[in-house]
């Protein structure tokens, strides 16, 4: 039985809010805050482990390669290459469906982590596996943002050139 109860969040929040419910946003909470703090103001962030000395995205409060937890927020270069993609032509959640077609992309940052992301401003028969990327961010509002709205890493080509 459906009941409010058995709403998504998302869905039920946009039904309070009396506004379209969306599925693109991500819960925000201490721990993540600088994350976001620095998605909007156009800088990436990695948690490096200073035990393994290896970088990992996203963000956990432990190394998932070595279980320590001597793990420090860093910035990353912005700068990555294709690993793989995938041309979306139908997504019901909003906002996706109306982004479509759009190219959901797995890409491998410069500091080692593999991102799952978007590749933005290229046309699909451009997209080459290993291409360079570099990152920008998509504004979660639009031209009116809301409360607890972030800025979404998403990639274009470029890294070097620009
Ligand atoms: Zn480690």
């Amino acid at each position: 039985m459906a009941g409010p109860e058995v709403q998504p969040k998302a869905e039920r929040e946009g039904a309070e809010r009396g506004v379209v419910p969306r599925f693109d946003q991500p819960e925000v909470d201490a721990f993540t805050r600088p994350y976001w703090d620095a998605a909007a103001s156009g800088q990436l962030l990695l948690r490096r482990c200073a035990a393994c000395a290896r970088a990992h995205h996203y963000p956990r409060e432990f190394c998932p390669h070595c279980w320590s937890e001597d793990v420090a927020w860093e910035a990353a270069s912005g700068r990555a290459t294709l690993y793989t993609w995938s041309v979306v032509h139908r997504n019901d959640l909003p906002p996706f469906g109306t982004r479509t077609p759009y190219v959901a992309a797995v890409v491998d940052l410069a500091e080692g982590p593999r991102m799952m992301t978007e590749v933005v401003d290229c046309a699909e028969a451009d997209l080459r596996i290993g291409m360079e990327l570099e990152v920008t961010f998509r504004e979660g509002g639009g031209e009116e943002r809301r409360d607890g709205e972030v800025a979404v890493a998403v990639f274009r080509p470029g890294g070097g050139a620009g």
